[in-house]
């Protein structure tokens, strides 16, 4: 038992890991039903222009890019770690109702460029250790994820803590929206700053469940 794994190969395996784990109990809760906390009724996926297939595939490819990238930067750094979360983007688009296992659904050219490269400099600029980097991209992870769960649960933690969350983000999956409510994963700020942040309602939807319903706005 003495084998010991580097925090560096940790921090590059722990948060794909719990990618799968988490998003697979969201499959486990939609095979359960959950009719009265969806944000879309059940077959309206039907929307969506690819296959649930499609977007498991495209998510392996984006985290091989992302081991191999990571074990790139170890050899060149020494010993940083460039583990990763997503970003919105067109393929990402094709999700109108997402999926939680979708959350890193995107082009592998984007999400090489926008995410790896983004979670290695929040890595090296924030100077934290590799093994401070396991949790902070474990549970940057579990939070993009949750992000696309597409359910509204009562006592989700997550939801207390950020305003940025499963509606919020919601919005910007919608062929309207796809323009607002970029943030993600943590915070609405830039979304505010850059003038994309778009309020909603969550209304009760007739047959059970809730809608995220933008509001309006026209002052400028
Ligand atoms: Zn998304």
């Amino acid at each position: 038992m003495a084998f010991a794994v580097s925090d560096e190969l940790l921090g590059t395996f722990v948060p794909i890991a719990v990618y799968w784990l988490y998003s697979g109990l969201y499959i486990v809760l939609d095979g359960l039903g959950m009719d009265d906390y969806r944000l879309h009724p059940k077959g309206e996926e039907s929307k969506n222009i690819v296959s649930k297939w499609t977007v498991v595939r495209g998510v392996l490819v984006q985290q091989a890019f992302q081991i191999a990238v990571s074990l790139l930067l170890f050899t060149a750094l020494g010993d940083e770690s460039g583990t990763v979360r997503k970003q919105p983007h067109a393929l990402h688009h094709t999700l109108v109702v997402p999926y939680a296992f979708g959350a890193l659904y995107n082009h592998p050219l984007e999400g090489l460029i926008l995410d790896t490269i983004g979670g290695a400099l929040s890595f090296l600029i924030s100077g934290m250790t590799p093994r401070i980097g396991i949790f902070f991209f474990s549970f940057a992870t579990i939070k993009t994820v949750d992000d696309h769960c597409g359910l509204w649960l009562p006592g989700n933690i997550l939801h207390v803590f950020f305003s940025n969350n499963s509606a919020y983000h919601d919005i910007h999956h919608q062929l309207y929206g796809n323009k607002y409510n970029f943030s993600q994963p943590f915070f609405v700020m830039w979304d505010k700053i850059l003038g994309t942040y778009m309020p909603y309602t969550l209304e009760t939807r007739k047959g059970g469940g809730f809608e995220a319903r933008p509001v309006k706005l026209n002052q400028a």
